[in-house]
């Protein structure tokens, strides 16, 4: 018989009792590697022959003369599966940035007075890039390990993973507060030898809206008149407060209060990830 690990066999045998088939082959359906490392008992028992294989690598597929471990007659050596050494990586790319320069407050200010409640893309108002690489940078490796992670828990080599989260990106693009960046990963994934190879297409999304002026501070460097929201907000108090008064109000430009409205901020953005990792999560860098 041949010697493998114990929950292996385990299972093999069950898989005898329930369908008949045979020991061996349903072994050799379930071995974890291509190749193993051979292991003697390390007694004065060993054959010399065997004792010279102790630690070195086999293939399943090439037996040495006598067989693998525990097929020889009377052997007791066992094969332990061969997980070579790799150097882990994940390459995580987006696509489709942009390099426009971005809005200013005052343009978000100016949209929301005068664009009619009409949606903006993060590509058009050029704030793309920054979001995404603020977004990567706070995110990126935690997302690594948990596409790590799907691929691991993956049976069929189809690996998909779905995110959305909600980050705060005032220090980025002051306009631009809590919003929601979400995506999902959908790739193949090949596991050898406790190594999974994988790749495949991410996708991003970005949700917001711009409602509220007020939140966006422009008042502080934009409050005089003339100014967008001077005459918006300001001077029509002012104007207000005035006529209360019985002072004159300020004249023919006075206007009215406008309303603004709000607008939805989206964004996608397409890219992929593709990388060599451990399939054993305690090896691995990239871990949940
Ligand atoms: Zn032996």
């Amino acid at each position: 018989m041949m010697f493998v690990d114990q929950q292996l066999y385990k299972k093999a045998f069950e898989s005898y009792l329930r369908e008949g088939t045979p020991i061996e082959l349903s072994i050799k359906q379930a071995r974890p590697t291509t190749h193993y490392i051979w292991r003697t008992r390390n007694d004065g028992k060993v054959r010399s022959s065997h004792a010279d294989r102790e630690g070195q690598v086999f293939s399943w597929d090439d037996p040495p003369v006598g067989g693998h471990p525990g097929e020889d007659y009377n052997c007791r050596c066992t094969a332990e599966p061969y997980y070579p050494e790799v150097s882990e990586y994940l390459h995580l790319t987006i696509d489709g940035l942009g390099t426009k320069s971005g809005w200013s407050n005052t343009d978000f200010v100016n949209h929301y007075f005068n664009g009619g409640g009409r949606g903006v893309t993060l590509r058009q108002i050029g704030h793309s890039q920054k979001i995404i690489a603020a977004f990567i940078d706070r995110r990126g490796e935690a997302l690594k390990g948990q596409i790590a992670s799907a691929a691991r828990s993956t049976r069929v080599g189809l690996v998909s993973y779905r995110f959305d989260n909600t980050y705060n990106m005032t220090g980025i693009v002051f306009s631009i507060g809590d919003t929601t960046i979400g995506g999902s990963f959908s790739g193949q994934s090949v596991t050898q030898n406790g190594i999974i190879d994988l790749a495949g297409n991410l996708d991003l999304y970005l949700e917001d809206e711009f409602a509220d002026p007020l939140d966006v501070g422009v008042e502080v460097d934009d409050y005089r008149p003339g100014s967008i929201l001077y005459d918006n907000i300001h001077r029509p108090l002012n104007d207000y407060l005035r006529g209360r008064t019985g002072l004159p109000t300020g004249g023919p430009q006075r206007r009215g209060v406008r309303d603004g409205t709000p607008y939805d901020i989206t964004g996608t953005w397409s890219g992929s990830v593709e990388g060599r990792i451990y399939a054993d999560a305690t090896r691995s860098k990239y871990t949940e």
